[in-house]
Order: structure tokens, then C-alpha cells, then sequence
């Protein structure tokens, strides 16, 4: 199999630079990498040009619908995968972790994109802020898509997740995207590749791949490109210090290597639901993907006096893995990526055994089925007990990228503080205890070493998704060695691709440069009440002014015992009196809420489908029995969601007779589209 860039929309001729990659299984050459004489000045300009400019026209929804339909393409096709994968070393398991992972964060950000964002070219980020006393000049934070590129460059352990779960945030935002993959499993990658380019579901330039090294891509970057880096802290220090990275202030996404803990906390004895899901838990990040996972577990802590304990019933779950050629069933870890990846490992195990014991797996001593042991990349998993974790340095200091993990234990919560900590920053650490005490000190002791943290217990035992997961809705990065970059987190992860601007103006040139309707802003007042317009009649600005209604002491007290509030600040004078906030008895906020609705709902059946919610409620002066409210609804954002409705964000103010605002909130309602 030839392996070639995809480039300025079609396959290129192949490069000078030839690559053998061999079978993690058999070692024998399995496909070519043939890249370099790639132009990367064009290329970057193809994609800020033709896909940049393909790609900003579209809203978030077209993008996320676009996510989906790419989703379903591949979900189609992913046999083919999955049987490439099985040559890189992956079991099934690994296969469904990295093919089936990358889909599901295409559909992830599909849904997200959909239900999350505005059917527009751009995000608000936060609420309008006032600027002056007049309210004549307000503020309010947009994103906006940068015009460059996303450059993706991709670690070996997750060739399909590794490339979809960045590809999902950037397209959605708006970016294009230049993907590179790593050489050594690059065949699955380009596979991947061609799959996305053969579905022309992208639109031109929007997606682009390299085969081999980047050549002087770097050269070429801008401050409106983003690189998303995933791989050895090495290598992304050597990018980082790229002259073009500091002059241009490229964004560098750093997603590196990272010794993450498990902490079995001290009530989780042997014996309790907690042991055995630590037990699992260390077993199974050891042997997913041969220990090839940037989060696996690569340090252990338990108490001191647990530690054999550990050791034992670690040892008795991993006696149980079969080793060999990961196309069979009955296998549970495959080899590791190459024979490059083993001889590291086996070098790395070597200088860990100085300071640790190594207590189970001899990498000279095991059995492999189904496959050559002398030709595939097999070790077996090794796990390492290090009994003086205080004074020992390499046990926090070296990956061994593979299925090594070592055991340490701890005096008290404290230390075992100070020893998670010393992984000098962490993607993910897990903690395995039910007493929540326990659990607060070591989760504020260790979150700021750490992007991502588990609490794993009995109650959330069925369900939780596994010390190793990053899922698109969380975070995925971590600070320090692990690179001090963030990827995935939901929506959050758009933001890497756009730019944040403080927007300042006037409430009505914020308004019609956004779309986004500004209290301020002029009001449309017309014949008919807005509930009356279809959701594209309706006008961004559109205003129904309430007549007022007196509160009176028998509507507090109906409402009080029609609805069983009879909270004091509505029910007893002599309560209120000194109170801080309440000059005596006052309505209820939600009297207030439901007799604003009373006050501007249009009744009859029409456009408006339902009131499906409220936000930034607020209660910002108490009314009194005898005074009047009255309320001004306004259309201030519109966003489609399908054929038959969309949604339709409304200001609204509750105001006294004598114009004091009582509560603002945004009111959600489903309006019907035009038959
Ligand atoms: P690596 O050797 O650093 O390579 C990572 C990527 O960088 C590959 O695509 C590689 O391409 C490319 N690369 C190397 N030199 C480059 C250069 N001068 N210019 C541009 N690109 C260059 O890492 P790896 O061995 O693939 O991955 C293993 C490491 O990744 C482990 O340390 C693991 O912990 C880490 N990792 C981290 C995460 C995370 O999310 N934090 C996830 C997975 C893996 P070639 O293959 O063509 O050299």
C-alpha cells in the first residue's frame, strides 16, 4: 500500500521521502509512506483561501449537520478500520476505542453544534455589559472564526480518534484543516483520509492530509493559525520553539506525555467495592491498547499497608491476559506499535527497575499466540513496585509508553498528595474511595496538577466511563508535562479555533452588527402582538408592551396558598421588619414571573409553540402590595432548529409604575416556520 498527501483537493504524486512501515504483528512491511516535496506555502494558502472561505459562510448548524452526515459515512465504512487497525496491534477493544471513539465525537459535536449553538457565523461569549451610566455604550464578547488553519499533527496510539476529535472542533468553528498523522500507523490515518476525501462531504479545502514530514510548514504560519499538537514532550518542544511560533503568537494546543496516577484512598480497603474497582481499573489501563494511551495509568499509590495487597490482586488479573496476534478473539493485548516502541519501553523499564521492583511480567518469559514472538512488537504487561516513592525520581519522571505500571504507597493523604503531584503535571488522575471527606482533600490537594479527575466509587460503578476515557463532553489536556493545552470539553474546544474580541458600541450598532438584540437598542412596536409572526416574520427587535397590573395583599396571599410558598417575606410583616433586603411584605418572585406571562401572552393557538424554559433570571426589586408592575417583551435572538420550528430568545423586563426594573430574564419559546 502506497501512501500518499492529500492536497489542494487531490492525491499527490508520491514524495521522495519512502518510509517501510512494518505490521506491529508480523513485522513485515505492510504499507510505504512516501511524502516530502510537498509545497507548503500552497497548501496553507489553499486551505485559508478556498476552504477557509468554503467553510466561514456556513452557520453551526449547516458545520454540525455536515459533522453528522460524515459520522454516518464513516460509521458505514468502518470495517475497513478496524481490519488495517488489527496490524498496528489493536485488539477489537482497541479498534472500537480509537475508529469507533473518533465517529462517536463527530456526532458528539454534530448534536452539540445543533442544540448548543446558534444557527450563526459566530458565538456570543457572556452577557451585554453595561459600560456607562447612560446606557448609551454597552459591550458584549463575540468569537469569531480565524482565517487560518488548523494544523493537526497526531501521536501513533489513536490514528482515527487522534485525527476526528480535532477535526470535529475546528470545522464546526470554521477552520480548515491540515492533518498529519503519525508515520508509524499512518496506513489507518490515510485510510481514514481517503474516506473523507472520497465522500466530498467537506467542502473544498476544508480538509487536507500529509503523508511524511511538514517540511517548512512552520515557516509559513500566521497569527490566525491554530497547531494542535499530540505527542512526545519532546517533539512539541522542538515545534514549540519554532521562530515563526514566538514572532507570529501562533496558538500551540500542547497535548503531551503524562504519568497519571491512581489513588486508592485510604477507607478503600480490600474487601470494599473501591479496591476492586482500583484492581480493574489499573489492570485494564494497562493491557487497553498495550499501554499505549497518553492517560493509562502509570503510577499506582495505595496505602502503605495495602500495598501487597495490590500487588497480589493486580498480578491475579493480569495472569489472565492472553498476548498475541490481536486479530483473534481470544486475545485480549496485542503488541505494541513496533519494534522501536518496544525497544524504548524495554529501555525505560530498565532504568524504572533501578528504583522499583519489578513484581509481575518477565519481558523475557512469556507466552504470545497466534503470532511470531521474535517478529511482532510483544511485551507483556509489567507492573513495578517502588518502595521508597519519596526518594525515587524516574518512577515520576519516565513514560513507559506500554503496558508498565508501578505501584507505590503512601504514609498519609498528605504524601500521597505530594507524590501525584510529583507527575509534575497530569492529564488525568483517579481516585477510588466512597468517603467524601477523603475524596474533597484529594481533589482540591491534586486538580491544579491535573486537567481531568475521576472519582470512582460503588454508586457510580455500572456507569462510569474509566480513568482513561477523555470524552468530548470534558476536558481533555492537562497542565505541565502534559503539554498545558486543552482539546474537547464541548463547546468550549471552538474556542481554540476563534477569536475572542470585546465588542463596544452603542446598544443599536451592537444590535445590528450582531443580530443580537441589546436593551438600549430601538424597539419594533407592531399592530399585531409578536406572538401573532412565524418564526422567519419575525423581526429582531420586536416588542409587545404590557399593560400594568396592581399586586394587591389578596393576590400575595392567594398565591402563597394556592401554591403552598408561604415564606415569610410574603406572609408576616412583622418578619420583614429590619430585614436587609425587604422594606415589609412583598411578592413572590415567581407571582411576579407568572403575572408577567399573564401580561404578554397572546392566548390563541398561533406560531408560538411552546415556552420550553427561562434563563439569567434575576429578582432585582422587591414589589410591595399596592404597587403596579407592567413588562416589555422584545425578540433578541433567533435560531432555526429544523424545518418546522425554531427557537426564539426573548428579553424581558419586568418594570414598577414608576419604571424600576423588578426581574429581567430571557424567555425560550419553539415558534412554528411558515407552512
Ligand atoms: P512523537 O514522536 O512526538 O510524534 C508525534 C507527532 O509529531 C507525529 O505525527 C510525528 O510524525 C510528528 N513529528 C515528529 N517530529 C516532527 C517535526 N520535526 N515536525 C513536525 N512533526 C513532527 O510522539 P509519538 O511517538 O507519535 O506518540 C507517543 C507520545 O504521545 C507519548 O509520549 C504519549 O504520551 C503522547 N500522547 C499524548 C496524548 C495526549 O492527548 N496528551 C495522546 C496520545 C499520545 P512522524 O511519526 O512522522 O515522526
Amino acid at each position: 500500500m502506497k501512501l500518499e498527501s492529500f492536497v489542494r483537493g487531490q492525491w499527490a504524486a508520491p514524495g521522495r521521502e519512502v518510509v517501510d512501515i512494518r505490521s506491529a504483528v508480523t513485522g513485515e512491511v505492510v504499507a510505504q509512506a512516501s511524502g516530502g516535496g510537498l509545497d507548503m506555502r500552497e497548501l496553507l494558502a489553499f486551505a485559508r483561501t478556498t476552504g477557509g472561505k468554503n467553510l466561514r459562510p456556513l452557520t453551526f448548524h449547516q458545520r454540525a449537520d455536515m459533522l453528522k452526515k460524515l459520522g454516518q459515512y464513516l460509521t458505514e465504512r468502518k470495517d475497513q478500520l478496524y481490519k488495517l487497525s488489527f496490524q498496528t496491534g489493536a485488539t477489537r477493544i482497541d479498534n472500537m476505542i480509537d475508529v469507533d471513539g473518533g465517529i462517536s465525537t463527530l456526532f458528539a459535536y454534530a448534536s452539540k453544534g445543533r442544540r448548543e449553538l446558534p444557527n450563526a457565523k459566530f458565538l456570543f461569549d457572556g452577557a451585554v455589559e453595561s459600560l456607562s451610566k447612560g446606557g448609551n455604550f454597552i459591550g458584549r464578547h463575540i468569537l469569531a472564526p480565524m482565517h487560518g488553519v488548523a494544523v493537526h499533527i497526531n501521536a501513533f496510539n489513536f490514528p482515527c480518534w487522534g485525527m476526528l476529535e480535532k477535526l470535529a472542533p475546528a470545522l464546526l468553528a470554521g477552520v480548515p484543516v491540515v492533518t498529519k498523522p503519525a508515520t508509524v500507523t499512518s496506513y489507518v490515518a490515510h485510510a481514514l483520509a481517503r474516506m473523507i476525501a472520497v465522500s466530498g462531504i467537506l467542502p473544498e479545502g476544508a480538509f487536507q492530509f500529509i503523508i511524511g514530514s511538514t517540511g517548512d510548514l512552520f515557516d509559513h504560519l500566521t497569527c490566525q493559525d491554530v497547531v494542535s499538537f499530540t505527542g512526545s514532550a519532546e517533539t512539541s518542544q522542538k515545534l514549540q520553539r519554532h521562530p515563526v511560533i514566538a514572532r507570529e503568537a501562533v496558538r500551540f494546543i500542547a497535548e503531551r506525555d503524562s504519568l497519571n496516577a491512581a489513588i486508592l484512598a485510604p477507607d478503600a480497603v480490600p474487601g470494599t467495592p473501591e479496591f476492586d474497582l482500583f484492581i480493574k481499573e489499573v489492570a485494564k489501563e494497562m493491557t487497553v491498547k498495550a499501554g499505549q494511551k497518553c492517560t493509562a495509568i502509570r503510577r499506582a499509590f495505595a496505602p502503605s499497608v495495602h500495598t501487597d495487597a495490590v500487588i497480589s490482586a493486580v498480578r491475579e488479573r493480569l495472569a489472565k491476559i492472553t498476548i498475541g496476534n490481536p486479530e483473534l478473539e481470544t486475545v485480549r493485548m496485542g503488541p505494541l506499535v513496533g519494534l522501536d516502541q518496544r525497544r524504548d519501553l524495554l529501555a525505560h523499564v530498565t532504568t524504572l527497575r533501578a528504583e522499583a521492583e519489578l513484581v509481575a511480567g518477565d519481558p523475557n518469559n512469556f507466552a504470545v499466540e497466534g503470532a511470531d514472538a521474535d517478529r511482532g512488537a510483544f511485551v507483556p504487561p509489567m507492573l513495578l513496585h517502588c518502595a521508597d516513592p519519596a526518594r525515587a525520581t524516574s518512577v515520576h519522571e519516565i513514560e513507559a509508553f506500554g503496558p508498565v505500571c508501578t505501584v507505590m504507597g503512601y504514609r498519609d493523604l498528605e504524601q500521597a498528595i505530594t507524590l501525584t503531584n510529583r507527575g509534575g503535571g497530569s492529564l488525568v488522575a483517579s481516585v477510588y474511595t466512597h468517603a467524601i471527606g477523603i475524596a474533597a482533600d484529594l481533589v482540591f490537594g491534586i486538580s491544579c496538577f491535573h486537567g481531568r479527575l475521576v472519582i470512582i466509587d460503588r454508586d457510580c460503578a455500572r456507569e462510569q466511563t474509566g480513568h482513561g476515557s477523555p470524552m468530548p463532553q470534558m476536558v481533555h489536556g492537562g497542565p505541565g508535562r502534559a503539554g498545558g493545552g486543552e482539546e474537547l470539553g464541548g463547546i468550549r474546544s471552538l474556542h481554540h479555533y476563534m477569536q475572542r474580541t470585546a465588542l463596544q458600541g452603542s446598544p443599536r450598532m451592537l444590535t445590528s452588527v450582531t443580530g443580537g438584540w441589546s436593551k438600549g437598542a430601538p424597539i419594533i412596536e407592531k399592530d399585531r402582538h409578536p406572538f401573532r409572526y412565524h418564526f422567519e416574520d419575525l423581526d429582531i427587535g420586536q416588542t409587545f408592551l404590557s399593560k400594568e397590573r396592581t399586586i394587591t395583599l389578596d393576590d400575595i396571599e392567594h398565591f402563597a396558598h394556592f401554591t403552598g410558598d408561604t415564606f415569610y417575606a410574603h406572609m408576616d410583616e412583622e418578619a420583614t421588619k429590619n430585614h436587609p433586603f425587604f422594606p415589609g411584605r412583598v411578592a413572590h418572585g415567581y407571582l411576579l414571573l407568572s403575572f408577567a406571562a399573564g401580561l404578554f401572552v397572546d392566548p390563541d393557538p398561533g406560531p408560538v409553540l411552546a415556552n420550553y424554559g427561562l434563563d439569567s433570571l434575576r429578582f432585582v426589586k422587591p414589589v410591595q402590595p399596592g404597587e403596579a408592575i407592567k413588562v416589555r417583551l422584545t425578540a433578541k435572538e433567533k435560531s432555526p432548529r429544523n424545518k418546522q420550528y425554531g427557537e426564539v430568545r426573548w428579553d424581558v423586563e419586568i418594570t414598577t409604575a414608576t419604571d424600576e426594573t423588578a426581574a429581567t430574564y430571557e424567555l425560550l419559546t419553539m415558534n412554528a416556520v411558515r407552512p
